[in-house]
């Protein structure tokens, strides 16, 4: 590979950006000798809970333990069953099983990619807890009806918000629609740490005292268990880092989207098409993925251009060997088979160079004429 080559994700390139700031907030930290739990936590909380105008925050160790104790914490037990989608990371379905509850695969919107709400209220009976969409690659799933749904049908929502930190319907930000909301801040994610991170926000104060109980061994009280709980903590050092970044995250993803804008018209929409964005969403372009019948080929024409592409994922969650077949609603996903033959992802970061998304859409271009 030529030295200016561009992968598709530089987790160093976000670092690299910030390094004055970020190297002086783990310094302090450092400096601190408080390591786990302590203010840069508590000030990082405070600063995600008011950035989505949300009374709670409780930063935990990753994004998948997010997703179960926010879920145990509205009530789910084992055997419980809730519905999300088959198209996500594997994440969100071992999130569920951890805590020993059900998954169950509704199909998708083949437009917003995200939950398709038919598909979600078709599956629901007397076992469905809990529903968790997944705002999949930063566009939001269809809240507002899914949200009409789970009320009628009296089923606790838990936003799954890994890839769309600060993505919007209608000037509302995507985390603020749910009974409560999981982020992960795995250092690719919009908001990234420097290692792992995680966090659950909520307005609710007993859905945020049952997560602050489940982060740290059920102490609701130190050192005193009331309920049997986990150790899914948030480290200083990462919530140092995040406050950093929180700072910039929505200049980065408008940058983001400035870049979604030109791989747009580089695209036809016949031969290789655009990722859509429906009326009212505001998306946070954690990937950009197009569909495109031939994707090898593209994607060896982009390689030899020296341009990494990647596929987000190979496989659906129910065409992987440890949940093959046994996974609820699995025979009935036709929309997300058709997607996953079709998926591409391009490089998509806001400190690709303008140069360097010329690069990619001249590439595109230049494939879709051959
Ligand atoms: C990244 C991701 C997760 C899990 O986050 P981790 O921090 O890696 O545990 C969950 N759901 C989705 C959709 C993700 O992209």
């Amino acid at each position: 590979m030529t030295s200016d080559f561009i992968p598709v994700a530089n987790p160093k390139a976000q670092y690299t950006a910030h390094a004055d700031e970020i190297n002086e907030a783990v310094r302090q930290v450092l400096d601190s000798g408080w390591y786990v739990l302590g203010e840069q936590v508590k000030n990082f909380e405070a600063e995600f809970a008011a950035f989505h105008g949300l009374d709670h925050c409780i930063g935990v160790a990753n994004g998948t333990e997010a997703i179960s104790i926010a879920l145990r914490a509205v009530g789910v037990r084992p055997g419980d069953e809730v519905i999300t989608v088959s198209h996500s990371a594997v994440a969100t379905a071992a999130a569920i099983e951890i805590i020993g509850a059900r998954p169950v695969f509704a199909d998708i919107d083949p437009i917003t990619r995200c939950i398709d709400p038919a598909s979600f209220e078709q599956l629901i009976w007397k076992r469905t807890k809990a529903v968790v969409p997944v705002h999949i690659y930063g566009h939001p799933a269809d809240m507002k009806r899914i949200m009409e749904i789970a009320h009628k049908r009296d089923i606790s929502v838990i936003e799954d918000c890994a890839q769309a930190h600060a993505a919007e319907i209608d000037g509302r930000k995507v985390g603020t629609f749910g009974d409560a909301a999981a982020f992960s801040f795995y250092p690719t994610k919009n908001l990234g740490a420097i290692g792992d991170g995680g966090a659950v926000i909520t307005n609710s104060s007993e859905i945020a005292e049952n997560v602050r109980a489940d982060r740290e061994y059920g102490w609701r009280e130190r050192f005193i268990s009331s309920s049997p709980g986990y150790n899914t903590r948030l480290d200083e050092i990462q919530a140092a880092i995040l406050r950093v970044k929180l700072r910039y995250l929505e200049q980065d993803n408008a940058r983001r989207r400035a870049i979604a804008d030109k791989y747009d018209s580089a695209a036809d929409g016949k031969v290789v098409c655009a990722p859509a964005r429906t009326n009212g969403a505001l998306h946070a372009m954690h990937l950009y993925v197009v569909e495109c019948d031939d994707r090898a080929s593209l994607g060896q024409a982009l390689k030899s251009e020296g341009i990494g592409t990647g596929i987000h994922y190979p496989a659906a969650i129910h065409q992987q060997p440890a949940y093959a077949i046994r996974i609820r609603g699995y025979d009935r996903l036709p929309n997300t088979e058709a997607l996953y033959k079709r998926i591409l992802s391009l490089p998509m970061y806001p400190e690709l160079t303008d140069e360097q998304v010329d690069r990619v859409c001249k590439a595109l271009a230049k494939w879709i004429g051959h």
